[in-house]
Formats: C-alpha cells, sequence, structure tokens
C-alpha cells in the first residue's frame, strides 16, 4: 500500500535547472450522450472486465445505459458502491472487495469525490481509471492527483499518481440534468486555474502540481477557462437551468473539466486553492459549500493579496451575476468569527504551494485579504445584487 506522500515524479535538487512539464490524460471525450459509447471507447485499451464505482444514486442513474454499452462492446461488468466520502476507509472497503475481481479497469462514475476516491482505488488495484464525471463542478477529472479526506470531511492529504485517466468522458447531456449550483461551482474552480497558473509562469520560482516549471501551453489553458468562462459563464448557467445542452454548456463544461484539470496540475496553484482546502476545517463551510465555492473565495482572496483590486472586482462582478459566493456571509462565516479567521489565515500561509507567490506570505496578509475580500464582495452584491446567489443556492 503506497504512502499518501508518494509523489512519482523526480524531484529537483536546488542546484538543478528545473525543466518545464506538462502531464495530461490521453483521452478526453465530451459530447451529448456520450455515456452510451463509453465500451466502444474502452476496447481501445482492451479492456474485458470492468467495475463501475459509483454512489448508489450514480448505480441507479448512470448504471444501466453503461452497462448496456459496455455489453455491447463485450466488456463483462460489475459494481461497486462509493460510500460517499473519499477517504482512506472508504478506499480501504473497496481494494477489499475488489482484490480477487480480475478487473482491468475501474470506471469512476460520478462528482469530485468519487472520481478522486475512484482513482485511489484503481491505483491499489494496479488498473487503469476512466473517469465518467457526472458533474462539471470541480477540476478533479482530468488529473492524476486525489484529495483524500476525513470521514467527517476534512482535507487530510494528497495522493499523486504515476499514470493519469486513461479516458476522461464527459456525458453533456447528465451534467446538464443536475442542478445549476455545480456547473456554478466548477466555474469557481475554472477561474482559479488562470490566476494561480499566471502566478506560477510568472515566478521563476514557482513549480506547478509535478514539481515542475509550467509550460506556456498550460498557462494558456489556464487563461483560456477565464476567457471561456466570461464569455458563455452566464448562458451556460442558463442553459443548466433548463436542462439543455448548448454550445455555451459544451464549452463551459470543457473550461470547468479539461482546460481547468490541466491547467492547474501542469499550471501550478497557488492561494487560491490553499484558502479553499483551509476552509474545509471550519465544520460548517465543509458541510454546506462546495469545493468550487470554496475555491471562489480563494480566488477573490488571492487578488486581494496580489493588490490586484480591478481584476478582483471584475471577478466579483462575474461570480456574482453567476450566483458564486463573494461574501464571507455568503459560505457561511462572518467577519466577527475571529477565531475560525485567524485559524484559516494560518493554514493559508502554510499551504504547500504558497510559495508560488511571488512575496513571503504571512497568516496576517491572508487575514486582512479575506477580509479586504469581503469588503469588495459586499460592494459588488449591493451593485449586482444577490438574485443569481439565492437562485443558486436554493
Ligand atoms: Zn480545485
Amino acid at each position: 500500500m503506497p504512502a499518501t506522500d508518494f509523489f512519482p515524479q523526480p524531484t529537483y535538487a536546488a542546484s538543478e535547472k528545473v525543466p518545464r512539464v506538462l502531464v495530461a490524460p490521453p483521452r478526453y471525450i465530451q459530447g451529448s450522450g456520450v455515456l452510451g459509447s463509453v465500451g466502444r471507447y474502452l476496447t481501445i485499451i482492451n479492456i474485458k472486465r470492468a467495475v463501475v464505482y459509483a454512489s448508489a444514486r450514480g448505480l441507479a442513474e448512470q448504471g444501466p445505459l453503461l452497462r448496456s454499452s459496455l455489453q455491447d462492446a463485450q466488456i463483462s461488468s460489475m459494481d461497486c458502491r462509493f460510500p460517499g466520502e473519499c477517504s482512506l476507509e472508504a478506499i480501504d472497503a473497496a481494494v477489499a472487495t475488489l482484490a480477487a475481481e480480475q478487473v482491468d479497469c475501474l470506471i469512476a462514475v460520478g462528482g469530485g469525490k468519487c472520481v478522486d476516491a475512484g482513482k485511489c482505488v484503481a491505483y491499489r488495484l494496479g488498473v487503469p481509471v476512466v473517469v465518467v464525471p457526472t458533474l462539471a463542478s470541480n477540476d478533479a477529472p482530468c488529473s492524476a492527483v486525489s484529495v483524500v479526506y476525513t470521514p467527517a470531511g476534512v482535507v487530510s492529504a494528497a495522493e499523486f499518481f504515476p499514470d493519469h485517466p486513461a479516458f476522461v468522458i464527459v456525458d453533456t447531456e447528465v451534467v446538464a440534468a443536475a442542478a445549476e449550483r455545480y456547473l456554478v461551482a466548477g466555474m469557481g474552480d475554472a477561474m482559479a486555474t488562470w490566476y494561480e497558473a499566471k502566478v506560477c509562469l510568472a515566478n521563476p520560482k514557482a513549480r506547478n502540481v509535478v514539481g515542475a516549471r509550467p509550460t506556456v501551453a498550460a498557462a494558456a489553458l489556464g487563461e483560456a477557462c477565464a476567457t471561456t468562462l466570461f464569455a458563455h459563464g452566464l448562458d451556460a448557467g442558463k442553459a443548466v437551468c433548463e436542462n439543455r445542452v448548448d454550445d455555451a454548456l459544451e464549452q463551459v463544461v470543457e473550461a470547468n473539466t479539461l482546460l481547468s484539470g490541466v491547467g492547474f496540475e501542469s499550471g501550478g496553484l497557488a492561494a487560491a486553492h490553499g484558502l479553499a482546502g483551509a476552509l474545509t476545517s471550519i465544520a460548517a463551510v465543509e458541510k454546506n459549500y462546495l469545493h468550487g465555492e470554496m475555491v471562489a473565495a480563494g480566488v477573490m482572496m488571492q487578488l486581494m493579496l496580489q493588490q490586484e483590486k480591478s481584476e478582483a472586482k471584475r471577478v466579483a462582478e462575474f461570480f456574482a451575476a453567476v450566483g458564486l459566493p463573494v461574501t464571507l456571509a455568503q459560505i457561511g462565516m462572518q467577519r466577527s468569527d475571529v477565531g475560525d479567521l485567524r485559524q484559516i489565515a494560518q493554514e493559508t500561509a502554510d499551504y504547500m504551494f504558497i510559495s508560488n507567490l511571488p512575496f513571503d506570505v504571512s497568516a496576517g496578509m491572508v487575514y486582512a485579504a479575506v477580509l479586504a475580500a469581503d469588503e469588495l464582495g459586499s460592494e459588488v452584491t449591493e451593485s449586482v445584487g444577490d438574485t443569481a446567489y439565492r437562485r443558486v443556492q436554493n
């Protein structure tokens, strides 16, 4: 069993010249109805027996079409239920169930935590993972990294894998059938990609998630996240409200899934994901808000930390228009929660990628940036309103 600090990448000594490295899944497939073609794609890598790893709901909703697609391709399959949290307990339980089953791939069907748990299980079984996201709410599907949580949902570790998912197959009809809130959360996660990659590209000391320098290509994917969202985010939100697939939705699903996934891993992370991870240690936030919503708070904080107030305002106006949180109150916190705010500020300042910023970051600076972002968010809420936020959150 690998330790959770296993890092299957070369590391570079301080004296070495660090190369540019880009990593990505070999095959990304996105379109309306592609769930019915999963079997056809898997024959490319000669799969004969697969396990479908999904929540009870996923097994009921996507299972039938997926199983018939596998059958049509002469691939036998079995089901394994994801219990709801990507914890070491859940991963070990699935490995114990599947160890003697001789499957030659694991198909993880679901949201970010199911996908991340599926990567961990497949790695331990020594088989490729195929990721079939049912939501475009996060940047998990395309990376070779999983975030592992405690059974209570607090971020506890990151696992790095030597291989990427063999396929990422996104059925936009499935994504369009989900609640608007998931797509919108994915926009928060995707927007961060650009601001974090931009920092890493500009700072020669910065490292991406595989410990190397980012390529121009990875930063360009990050930038494409932001331009795609500003251009199509609002329309994509409307499409998913009406459970309809259109070009705007296709563009944003790609931004949230492919561009954001490859963009964060190869482009690099900075403060936005640091704050998002820290927020999971506040139980009321973790229980009620999605990863992408916490990352949205992180983007605003990072831009304030960088003293980029006009860019922060532009982003906050977009967030408020699509329904992402822009104030502390909108992620269930208050300016008066001094103890909690100090705690998340300290955790953010200790984040493994915080040093990608070109200046030293103290807990006090994060604390001040969180309050400044909240102030800006309140001003933006006054002008843009919170109708979208309230609709998205119900
Ligand atoms: Zn993320």
